[in-house]
């Protein structure tokens, strides 16, 4: 099974998709990588989930992507003694150590570690945005703060400290034990949220040690201030819109995303456009005008990836919403201006053998207009390399290694098949032939282009490009 557009489809899994039949559908639908948010999974549905989702990988004869996303240091709020409050405009809010139950002059804030970071001017966001607040004295133990937007607040709503950097690593003690977990059930990729500087991943790095690709999520003002070595650090980005639409102002998270997603084709690194897509789909069976707007937004600026998150999780209507996505990204894919907005986007190859070879193919393949370009790699760090050119041409990556596969299912254009190296250099392109014929890329007669490092087995060797026939019964030709 091929798909028909480059875009990949991020599908969350939750209460509406955790049977096996829908998430074999929300696949045939469109969805090619899975996310399993642990902020509701414990590690028997993980175990649960991961098991079905490869059931459905087998039946349907398809790597498919698993990540696993870490709630991160979502801060909250204590609890109230006597329900809700209202919070009036002007008035003052104290926030403090005291564990008590709190009441509409004060509440408890259960993280030393931000009462530590506030200083006076810095604002807190409550309950996703809704109710803010500006401190004006701050100790060790207490922060007293003017309400500038009031608001009812309740027990364990969120807090967002934008304009304080805070003194934790992004990993709790949670997220530690849900990776440990999510890397002995082989997940592909973990996502980690709230990253605020290039060590947070460094730390989650030294525990998946390759194991599973790190995908970083983009949600804090404190990361687009770094964002290029956050990138350079990670193996892909996410542009997680809801905390970055809480934590900045709304409406500069349209340019944010456009600046990460060049950043991250820029670097040749997978980026997914996150939250809100088809948000009315949660409870309708058809999109707004603007958020199909939205998604064809993303698919014009090359994104690797667009996610459902409730709409595929918590939604009536999830697989609706992929095939919905499905159908928008077919559609901007073949539109007249689709190629050259593309284009206008893609950076020069760097010095590197793949580089030089993956931008040679992709121009191979446009002169001749062939019908794939089949890359060898083991790793897959070649296969993003071909991705990141964009070609007009389907990109076939054929790996040996299944987890490579199944983790490539995540970047852009790329249709991932497991398969042995070949033995020799004519093995090599009567394998990518019958491939690309075997897959529906290439008919008997047309043309394909392969690159590969040869000898096979070396990593980071790629250093040979062929233009080969498919024969009439799909072997290779010359
Ligand atoms: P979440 O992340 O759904 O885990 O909060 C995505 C986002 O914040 O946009
Ligand atoms: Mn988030």
């Amino acid at each position: 099974m091929r798909r028909n557009r480059r875009v990949k489809i991020l599908a969350t899994l939750g209460p509406s998709s955790s049977e096996q039949d829908i998430i074999e559908q929300l696949y045939r639908s469109g969805a090619d990588v899975f996310r399993i948010n642990m902020s509701h999974t414990n590690h028997d549905r993980l175990k649960m989930l991961v098991d079905r989702i490869r059931s459905v990988e087998e039946k349907v004869g398809r790597p498919i992507g698993i990540l696993a996303d870490l709630q991160g240091p979502k801060l909250r709020v204590g609890t109230f003694a006597d329900g809700p409050v209202m919070l009036e405009n002007g008035a003052q809010f104290t926030l403090d150590a005291d564990t008590s139950g709190g009441n509409v002059n004060r509440v408890h804030l259960p993280h030393p570690e931000i009462l530590k970071a506030l200083e006076p001017g810095h604002r807190l966001l409550l309950d996703d945005g809704k109710i803010q607040l500006k401190v004006l004295e701050a100790s060790q133990t207490r922060a007293l703060t003017e309400v500038v937007v009031g608001g009812k607040l309740s027990d364990r709503k969120g807090v967002s400290v934008p304009d304080s950097e805070i003194a934790t690593s992004a990993m709790t003690e949670k997220d530690h034990k849900d990776l440990i977990a999510a890397l002995e059930h082989n997940v592909d990729w973990v996502a980690l949220s709230f990253v605020q500087r290039p060590d947070d991943i460094a730390e989650v790095r030294k525990i998946t040690r390759g194991r599973a690709g790190v995908l970083a999520k983009i949600e804090k003002p404190q990361a687009i201030g770094r964002l290029d070595e956050i990138i350079e650090l990670s193996d892909a980005i996410m542009v997680a819109r809801g905390d970055l639409g809480v934590e900045l102002p709304l409406e500069q998270v349209p340019g944010l995303q456009k600046r990460i997603t060049r950043a991250c084709r820029r670097a040749g690194k997978p980026v997914v456009i996150a939250t809100q897509m088809l948000e009315s789909m949660i409870s309708a069976p058809v999109p707004t005008r603007a958020e199909v707007s939205d998604v064809a937004t993303a698919v014009f600026e090359g994104a690797d990836a667009v996610m459902l998150s409730a709409e595929s999780a918590a939604g009536d209507f999830p697989i609706e919403a992929v095939s919905t996505m499905d159908k928008i990204a077919q559609q901007v894919e073949q539109d007249s201006n689709y190629r050259a907005i593309i284009y206008a986007q893609r950076t020069e190859p760097e010095a590197t053998g793949a580089d030089a070879i993956s931008a040679a193919a992709r121009q191979i393949a446009e002169t001749l207009n062939l019908a794939a370009v089949v890359c060898y790699t083991t790793s897959g760090a070649t296969g993003l390399r071909a991705s990141r050119e964009r070609p007009a041409s389907p990109v076939i990556v054929l790996s040996p290694v299944l987890a490579t596969a199944r983790r490539l299912s995540l970047g852009w254009g790329l249709h991932c098949v497991v398969s042995e190296d070949a033995a020799n250099e004519e093995d090599m392109i009567d394998r990518a032939c019958r491939i690309s014929f075997k897959e529906d890329f290439a008919k008997p007669g047309q043309r394909i282009i392969v690159t590969a490092g040869v000898p096979f087995g070396t990593p980071g060797s790629t250093n040979m490009l062929r233009i080969a026939f498919v024969g009439s019964d799909g072997q290779g030709g010359i």
